[in-house]
């Protein structure tokens, strides 16, 4: 059954065995005794005086014809030869005279059997190509850089072969190609940087490519000359993978006629073994290049391949190099640096520059920063929560994000490719990068509305323009790709970044380290010193006290003796505070229940001695037991109470209410006066040790009694809070939670 073939099936078609042969040469098949199995109709019209069919003679027998020059049995011998070298690469091309005309014939070797190809040599390609081959490979190769050795390829092919238009075409991993270099006539149209879906060059198609460096199709005009075989019914018809004359595909004939191309030509450049592209070349008029000329071009192709491969790996290296360089600064400042996020965001250097994006945000301790072109802040929500729920993954990258999370698709020109590196995925922490569809930075160089060529279906309509709309429908919503480079730079910076968050984070719990030890060594400080300050101030208070006792001393000096023995006290007060905040941190609390109600009376008549109690109102309410300390718990209240009634002195009526409850978690006591109140502004720093606010300097105190208070509910795992007013008063609460 032939293959019929349409736009719909043309990645199946059989190319390797059209079972025809383009007509500029002709073909005959010989198995290993020498008898012809197959070959092309032409024959007998290309070498007149043989019959028009040759199946089933020997070889010999048509040797006096293919060979009129050669001694008989020539051909048969050079088989031989080939057959016990097992290879006929010595030997091709073989330059024959057949009818007047110079012909090369190429041998090879095909299912068991021996194809010979014939096709016209031509004088004008030989001349000097050795000379001209060797000057254009060092102008080729003059350049370092991959673009201009691309193009200097692309004009040494040209002048070599003289086509009209000369293209190097790079496959992308996709499989579709692009037009990255050209050297073409003036007067024709660049298409440097159009685009073409993959299958205008179909896998099956490509494959032979790798297999035969350089394929020449001499006119699309001609008519194809069918291959014959001996076997009758249907025959295995004969596999052309490696033949130099193979027919072309019709739809890739009605493309290159769309085209108005008339012959093509080209060469594969291979990079690491697979098809890098092609060197494609188009003449609008028939033109034939002979074998060695194509082998020519071959050399051309294998040194760009190799070239190509050394260059692409240097310049891979390059960007490589640039972008580790990003990740590098980076990765310093955050040495540097105390904050992370400055470190990533910096004006000289940031989280963009380790990869071609376009746009990037970091998410980072609940902000936000955003760099080049990202998403509105809408949209950046939604993909967040996305990524949240549905990128298990803490790498994720994607050139089609609209494919796996459909409302990017609004946002395709930002946004269509992105890679996700999750810094916490639990804290909802990300570096995200951001491509935009590729389809947009992507311009035809020709004019976009004029209408395609020819405006029938199927095959009519096959050409680079129709292609190039065919193409741009299957990138919708894609962007470039991301290359290996990028990837790793990423994931660098990642493990960077980790690197610097838990040095961070131990050099925070280092730090919690020594404010605790530093914390210990004061308490310890204060104790010793207010400790040894105690006996010195007590022996001046003593002299001071002896001096007194001389009756000669004047009344002025008395009075300073007097201030002396006050001061001194006053400092003995203040040892002895400082020594009781810090006997709380070293002291173990010993729980035990304690009766608050009868503490309260106990304090309320202490204090009516020391202040002026005439204008006092005190409302004691509920007292609810409390568990702790009494010694402490009496100093808690003490200060609370003594405060109350200190701040308050000014009011009047001075009222003061104390009352406790039970609550959930424990008991909660507060004490409340109408006294001068607290600057909201100064409220933060008031449980700190030796802090007083500003209107109370004329009203005497040391600023330890709350940081005390604060030390020992906290000790008790209780909590202190203080409301307050200005000039209305205080109220404040202690909650004691109650350890079973
Ligand atoms: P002091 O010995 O100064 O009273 P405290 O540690 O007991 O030290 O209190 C610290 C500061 O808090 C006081 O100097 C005062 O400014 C403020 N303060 C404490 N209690 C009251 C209150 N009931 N009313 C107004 N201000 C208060």
């Amino acid at each position: 059954m032939p293959f019929n073939v349409d736009l719909t099936n043309c990645d199946r078609e059989p190319i390797h065995i059209p079972g025809q042969i383009q007509p500029y040469g002709f073909l005959i098949a010989i198995d290993n005794d020498f008898i012809i199995r197959y070959h092309s109709e032409n024959v007998s019209d290309l070498i007149p005086g043989l019959p028009s069919l040759l199946l089933g003679k020997e070889l010999s027998e048509v040797e006096y014809a293919l060979s009129p020059n050669e001694p008989m049995g020539f051909i048969s011998q050079l088989i031989t030869f080939g057959k016990t070298t097992k290879s006929f690469e010595q030997i091709n091309p073989f330059q024959l005279e057949l009818d007047g005309k110079s012909y090369y014939m190429i041998i090879h070797h095909s299912d068991g059997l021996f194809v010979l190809e014939f096709e016209p040599a031509t004088a004008e390609t030989t001349t000097d190509m050795q000379r001209m081959i060797g000057r254009s490979i060092s102008e080729m190769l003059a350049d370092k850089n991959l673009q201009n050795l691309l193009n200097n390829s692309a004009e040494q092919v040209k002048k070599v072969i003289g086509y009209d238009r000369v293209m190097v075409y790079r496959f992308a991993a996709d499989g579709h190609g692009e037009v990255v270099a050209e050297a073409r006539n003036e007067d024709l149209e660049s298409w440097l940087g159009l685009h073409y879906p993959a299958s205008d060059i179909p896998k099956q198609a490509r494959e032979l490519y790798k297999i035969n460096r350089t394929r020449i199709i001499a006119d699309v005009n001609s008519n194809p000359s069918k291959i014959v075989t001996l076997a009758s019914g249907e025959p295995q018809p004969l596999d052309l993978t490696c033949s130099q004359l193979r027919a072309v595909s019709p739809i890739h004939i009605q493309y290159l006629k769309n085209m108005g191309v008339a012959s093509s030509f080209s060469i594969s450049l291979m990079y690491k073994n697979e098809l890098w592209g092609l060197i494609a070349c188009h003449n609008y008029t028939p033109r034939y290049i002979d074998y060695k000329a194509r082998e020519s071009s071959k050399l051309i192709g294998q040194i760009l391949s190799s070239a190509l491969e050394f260059r692409q790996d240097e310049e891979n290296q390059q960007l490589q190099d640039q972008l580790f360089a990003s990740v590098e600064k980076l990765s310093k400042q955050m040495q540097r640096s105390n904050s992370l996020e400055d470190a990533l965001t910096g004006d000289e250097v940031s989280i963009l520059d380790v990869t071609y994006a376009d746009g990037a945000i970091l998410t980072y301790e609940g902000n936000t920063f955003k760099f080049g072109k990202v998403p509105n802040d809408d949209q950046l929500a939604g993909l967040l929560q996305w990524i949240k729920t549905d990128v298990t993954d803490t790498f994720f990258c994607t050139d089609h994000l609209s494919d796996k999370y459909a409302p990017a698709l609004t946002y395709k020109d930002v946004a269509s490719g992105i890679i996700v590196s999750a810094i916490s995925k639990e804290m909802g922490e990300y570096m995200i990068w951001f491509k935009p569809e590729q389809l947009k930075q992507i311009t035809w160089a020709g004019n976009p509305d004029k209408p395609a060529e020819i405006d029938n279906n199927g095959l009519l309509t096959l050409s680079p323009r129709t292609s190039f709309e065919a193409w741009a429908e299957t990138v919708t919503g894609r962007s470039a790709t991301w290359s290996n480079e990028e990837i790793k730079a990423v994931i660098r910076l990642k493990e960077e970044l980790t690197y610097a968050i838990n040095q961070k984070a131990s050099a925070i719990r280092q730090l919690n380290e020594k404010l605790k030890q530093a914390y210990e060594e004061l308490d310890t400080f204060s104790f010793t010193i207010s400790h040894d300050l105690k006996n010195p101030i007590s022996v001046i208070k003593s002299y001071a006290q002896l001096l007194t006792r001389d009756a000669s001393i004047r009344p002025e000096a008395l009075r300073v003796i007097d201030r002396i023995v006050d001061r001194a006290d006053k400092m003995n007060h203040m040892i002895n505070e400082v020594l009781d905040y810090s006997r709380i941190g070293r002291s173990e609390i010993d729980f035990m229940d304690v009766k608050i109600g009868p503490m309260v009376n106990d304090i309320i008549k202490d204090l009516s001695l020391v202040y002026d109690t005439t204008k006092l109102n005190v409302t004691i309410g509920e007292t609810p037991v409390v568990k702790g300390d009494p010694v402490m718990l009496l100093q808690v209240f003490a200060n609370l109470l003594s405060n109350a009634i200190k701040y308050s002195q000014r009011a009047d009526p001075q009222q003061i209410s104390i009352e406790g409850k039970a609550t959930e978690t424990g008991i909660l006591y507060q004490i409340k006066d109408n006294g001068l109140g607290i600057d909201i502004k100064q409220l933060p720093r008031i449980f700190e040790l030796f802090n007083r606010t500003d209107n109370v300097k004329d009203i005497e105190g040391s600023g330890v009694g709350l940081a005390i208070v604060k030390r020992i509910v906290e000790k008790h795992r209780g909590k202190i809070w203080v409301d307050s007013e200005l000039g209305k008063g205080s109220t404040f609460y202690v909650e004691f939670s109650n350890p079973a």
